[in-house]
């Protein structure tokens, strides 16, 4: 399995946010930004041209509050929304979802566990307060969209979404790749959750590198255990390529393949970039890590 190298110059990368850059809490709106996440994602941006995105399933005004007063090139819910690298605005044709949010509407107030939310392009049922409730999420918001066109739904960690039929997160990546910044650059693209499948099967079609943030099954072929390694990951590639842009010497690409450290607790110390096999504290549960794609 490959270790994670360091980010090189001619990366572009795509960067899921929640359970990826922060750390997921008990409701979306209790996720916090960690302190330094911002400066390393702002020289990122810097290094690579400008080829550094968010894709979420978020909307870009929820990402931009939490980044602020970064503003990245941004695909929010899932592709829906798309902010290029010139601050341009792309959205899909915004569907009609006032029906399905009224029939939603009823389940949701039923159990109260369970939040509806409505996102410009999407729906979500959200019931992490009630895991239990998963099923019975899953087969309502099946039965409410019944055969209506142009809608499909999406299951995510405690979540069922509906969202624009052939949008994903790797249906962003592709139109965000064809444009400058983007364009000719190897593509690495991180993510943690299965809506981010779609992300990774992308760049690896593109020849780039998809990082699993977690431990499962995926078409991504590097992971890391936890959100504080990749951030870990970020804050010491942000330091290599500042120094080697300081030394005017050609930063060295990714010559780490050895490294094996990985500490989740010195999230802005430089450690972490941790290879899909590196079980370094032994915590016992890291098995089948790493996951590649051939
Ligand atoms: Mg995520």
């Amino acid at each position: 399995m490959s270790s994670l190298p360091l980010i090189d110059p001619d990366n572009a990368l795509f960067l899921d946010f929640d359970g990826t850059l922060a750390d997921l809490a008990p409701r979306p709106e209790l996720v916090q930004v960690e302190a330094g996440l911002v400066g390393t994602l702002r020289a990122l941006h810097r290094q690579l041209g400008g080829a550094v995105a968010i894709v979420s399933g978020r909307t870009i005004a929820e990402l931009d509050a939490f980044l602020a007063p970064l503003q990245l090139p941004t695909a929010g819910v899932h592709g829906a929304e798309l902010r290029d690298a010139e601050g341009r605005r792309l959205e899909v044709p915004a569907p009609d979802l006032d029906r399905l949010h009224r029939r939603l509407e009823d389940f949701a107030r039923g159990h109260p566990g369970l939040r509806l939310e409505r996102k410009p392009m999407a729906l979500a049922v959200h019931y992490r307060a009630a895991p239990e409730l998963e099923t019975l999420v899953r087969e309502q918001v099946a039965q409410a969209l019944g055969d209506v066109s142009g809608l499909e739904m999406l299951h995510g960690k405690m979540v069922v979404e509906v969202k624009p039929a052939g949008v994903t997160k790797g249906s962003a990546v592709e139109l965000i790749m064809r444009s400058p910044p983007f364009a000719g650059r190897l593509p690495i693209f991180a993510g943690d959750d299965v809506t981010d499948e779609d992300g990774f099967a992308m760049v690896a079609h593109l020849g780039g590198v998809g990082v699993l943030v977690g431990q499962r099954a995926s078409a991504a072929t590097v992971s890391v255990p936890a959100p504080a390694d990749l951030r870990a990951w970020l804050h010491r590639s942000a330091r290599a390529l500042d120094g080697g842009e300081a030394a005017e010497t050609h930063a060295p690409p990714a010559a780490h393949a050895g490294e094996t450290r990985s500490d989740p607790d010195t999230a802005a110390a430089p450690a972490a970039a941790t290879a899909a096999t590196a079980g370094p504290s032994g915590s016992g549960s890291n098995p089948s890590a790493s996951t590649t794609s051939s």
